[in-house]
């Protein structure tokens, strides 16, 4: 999903209140409040949520009237991509084939195409979905196949894909229900999602409580936990087969050191996208660090980013997939 980066003046969208995506509750109480807008927690399933959203309609012509992402420039942005392929998506796509033969794959909310290249080039016949004109123009120059569009209007024919990815991109979406059913159905008995979300029970959320940079409250609706998260897809009838939390990312640490007064201006994408452009050396050092901070924040949970890989059923009679019924049933933690 390519990210606004600029704030929005939401008080000229009507807004209407929503009940818990993840178990269905309208109890709440206040979380925390960050430009004027409250998230709340789900007092039944704990999951954070914005409760007072703008409609579907009037967000998708928010994103696609904005800038893209944190106004970098292309070639930046190809290029610090391209660096990520190397360290992170050859493994993602590893871990996808573990569950699933290649085939057709979707790149939901591809960006400038950076995974879906990677797709292609690792075998799979990969195909990007983005909203932002620019993206899908950068996608389309680097060989990508690309749909200027969202999920829903595309009508993809049922049973279809062998893996379904998203990457910094569930967190935006106003009704994760209606992703996860339009995924489902699209996605062959015992194909493939992988997505990737911020995780508020971490450490960053520890660190810096509402200054952490993925609390953003204009376009993160939903801040998901290793708990929350597992427990939605769980419901909409997949199976979860891995879920890790990593990473602690340099613009939290940096605005930790620094104090309160500079955190607002922390932002892990174009700090860690400026570094990679002014010296790979230290960008692949930042990359090797990883290796000493994952193994404790894999075993607490509390790493920035919940990787999650989730499995469509082989045989899909075995029960009702949305039998949202069985939801609190299943807290994973
Ligand atoms: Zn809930």
């Amino acid at each position: 999903m390519t990210e606004i980066s600029h704030k929005i003046d939401y008080t000229q969208f009507k807004t209407h209140a929503v009940p818990c995506c993840v178990c269905g509750s309208e109890k709440h109480e206040f979380f925390c409040t960050k430009d004027g807008m409250d998230y709340v927690t789900c007092c039944q399933c704990s999951h954070v949520y914005i409760r007072n959203q703008v409609s579907e309609t009037d967000l998708l012509s928010i994103y696609s009237s904005r800038k893209s992402h944190h106004n970098l420039n292309d070639k930046l942005k190809w290029d610090f991509s391209r660096m990520k392929a190397k360290l992170y998506y050859d493994k993602l796509l590893k871990r996808i084939g573990k569950y699933v033969d290649q085939g057709p794959l979707l790149d939901i909310g591809c960006s400038n195409g950076s995974f879906a290249r990677a797709a292609l080039d690792g075998g799979w016949d990969a195909l990007g979905l983005e909203l932002e004109e620019s993206s899908v123009a950068t996608a389309k120059a680097h060989g990508v196949k690309v749909i200027q569009g969202e999920l829903h209007s595309q009508s993809f024919p049922d049973n279809h894909f062998h893996a379904v990815t998203m990457w910094n991109l569930f967190e935006h979406l106003s009704e994760p229900n209606a992703t996860l059913k339009e995924i489902y159905r699209i996605l062959k008995p015992g194909g493939v999602c992988a997505m990737c979300v911020p995780n508020i029970r971490s450490i960053g959320w520890w660190m810096l409580g509402p200054d952490w940079h993925s609390v953003e409250p204009q376009i993160h609706l939903n801040l998901f936990s290793t708990k929350t998260l597992s427990l939605l897809v769980r419901s909409n009838g997949f199976h979860v087969r891995h879920q890790v939390t990593l990473d602690i990312k340099p613009a939290t640490i940096s605005a930790w050191i620094k104090g309160k007064s500079s955190r607002k201006t922390s932002n892990h994408a174009a700090s860690v996208a400026g570094l990679a452009q002014k010296s790979p050396a230290k960008m692949r050092l930042l990359f090797g660090l990883r290796q000493i901070t994952n193994p404790p924040l894999i075993l607490t949970h509390s790493g920035e980013d919940i990787f999650c890989t989730i499995q469509k059923p082989k045989d899909k009679t075995k029960r009702n997939p949305f039998d949202k019924k069985l939801r609190c049933s299943r807290l994973v933690m």
